[in-house]
């Protein structure tokens, strides 16, 4: 055995609840889990390293089955903005100054940032992904589902009213798709890493596409995770494409897109009709409470999906609008909204966000048979969070465990001590273990100065509100 975690409260998520040993252990050996049970029945004599547990939770690491790291670079970029201006006047005359190697130190950033509050599988979504995967995930020793974005359209469209319709380029979308394919050979041996498709968006690429994209998915067994029905941008085009009818969630009905094998980001443009009739169909769903509710003032449907009996996971989403990569903060945020848009303190407890957070992201994005709860045989991503910091104290286990709500309603996530990735020590008491943060934050710093600088012209002509924020010295 190599790690030992003894004397620990272990929320295992085994079984239909959370799988609560009260003073457990857990033994580590090689990558995966050799041991979870009581103290009574651990023996630790031939473990490398021991670590005790006492006042922790040890819990599985927290899954953020939706982020695009690369633009961390741009956080505080574009916010408190109408949903229509974000993207074409906010945050896109900005993110076109980037280049390559800045969306590599923005990733840096962000997996840092999720890895400290307690991440260890990132659902990475961007174009060319390897780059990400070969620069940050890989050499971080990061959990990561690289999903290669694919679409149809031209960068280039602040210059379209919303009713415009975009533009389609073929090969564009082809080689994306062909990239994406490749990802499956490129990563095979590397146990940290799987693969998703990520046709963007069904306003942003054919159906022609969408549907070979569905048969190749199903040929490797994967997934396809797609932005679904996400606010006024894709109605107008959907509608402007298909007719005054169409909704997202129609046209990939119509189409059989709609199965098991579609995760579907944000869906907050849905009917009641359509998010049952998705279930129905098997579709997964994962809602960024932070980033959705900045950006458009919506609350992500996850407690809608939940009622109805589907599956679904949290994620971050981008920096730019909601700020952070911390899934206790995204914990937080949905169980807060979704208490006051359903009016009911009741729904999304505690226990069931954890759930959402860990064996959930897990089971929406098809790693639920390796990681995402704390069983004898699965792969070790464990994090140990310190219950003895002064948001979480006093911790109690009788009549009830109060640390289960505190760690959804009070953590900041920065209460992570240990984190474990595949076995592998990530962060040894609060410390990273083998990343130099100091030199990653000077080069973020240095490379943000030039793009937001480089920027300003663009910024100003593209006209946003924010840029009136500025002139009346507010920003
Ligand atoms: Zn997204």
């Amino acid at each position: 055995m190599n790690i030992a975690i003894i004397n620990t409260r272990i929320l295992s998520f085994r079984g239909n609840n959370l799988g609560i040993i009260d003073n457990g252990a857990i033994g580590i050996t090689d990558n995966h889990i050799s041991f979870v049970g009581t103290m009574e029945k651990f023996n630790k004599q031939d473990a490398d390293i021991v670590i005790n547990g006492d006042n922790h939770v040890t819990m599985p690491g927290l899954v953020n089955a939706h982020i695009h790291t690369g633009s961390t670079l741009l956080r505080g970029g574009a916010q408190d903005l109408p949903e229509i201006e974000w993207m074409n006047k906010g945050i896109g005359p900005i993110g076109r100054h980037m280049k390559p190697e800045d969306a590599i130190v923005g990733s840096k950033l962000g997996v840092l940032e999720g890895l400290k509050s307690g991440t260890t599988t990132f659902a990475e979504y961007t174009s060319n992904v390897s780059n990400l995967v070969n620069h940050v995930y890989l050499p971080f020793g990061a959990r990561v589902v690289a999903t290669e974005t694919i679409n149809e359209v031209s960068p280039k469209r602040d210059h379209l009213k919303p009713t415009d319709l975009y533009e389609f380029d073929r090969q564009k979308g082809e080689t994306a798709f062909k990239r994406a394919s490749e990802l499956f050979k490129k990563y095979q041996d590397e146990e940290l890493v799987s693969c998703m498709y990520g046709p963007q968006a069904l306003d942003m690429i054919s159906i022609e596409l969408l549907k070979s994209i569905q048969e190749e998915a199903k040929s490797r067994e994967s997934g396809i995770h797609i932005h679904v029905a996400q606010g006024q941008r894709e109605r107008l085009q959907i509608i402007e494409r298909f007719g005054k009818d169409a909704s997202t969630v129609k046209i990939l009905e119509k189409n059989e897109l709609l199965d098991e094998n579609l995760l579907g980001a944000h869906c907050h443009d849905t009917s009641e009709a359509e998010r049952a009739l998705m279930v129905k169909r098997g579709v997964k769903m994962v809602g960024c409470p932070s980033s959705i509710s900045m950006i458009d003032g919506i609350v992500p449907p996850i407690g809608h999906f939940v009622a109805l009996g589907g599956k679904v996971g949290i994620g971050s989403d981008q920096a730019p609008g909601p700020g952070l990569h911390n899934m206790f903060c995204e914990m937080r945020t949905i169980s807060n909204l979704t208490k006051v848009i359903m009016k009911d303190p009741t729904v999304l407890p505690a226990w069931e966000v954890l759930q959402i957070a860990t064996v959930g992201g897990a089971q929406i994005l098809g790693l639920d048979k390796k990681i995402g709860t704390l069983e004898v045989g699965k792969q070790a991503d464990i994090i140990m969070v310190n219950l003895n910091s002064l948001n979480l104290a006093p911790a109690v286990s009788k009549p009830f465990r109060n640390y289960i709500p505190n760690l959804v309603y009070s953590s900041t996530g920065y209460e992570v001590e240990n984190v474990i990735i595949n076995g592998k020590m990530i962060i040894e008491n609060n410390e990273f273990v083998s990343i130099n943060t100091d030199e990653i934050l000077k080069e973020a710093n240095k490379r943000a100065e030039r793009i937001f600088s480089d920027a300003t012209d663009d910024w100003i002509k593209a006209g946003s509100k924010l840029v009136k924020d500025v002139e009346d010295g507010f920003l």
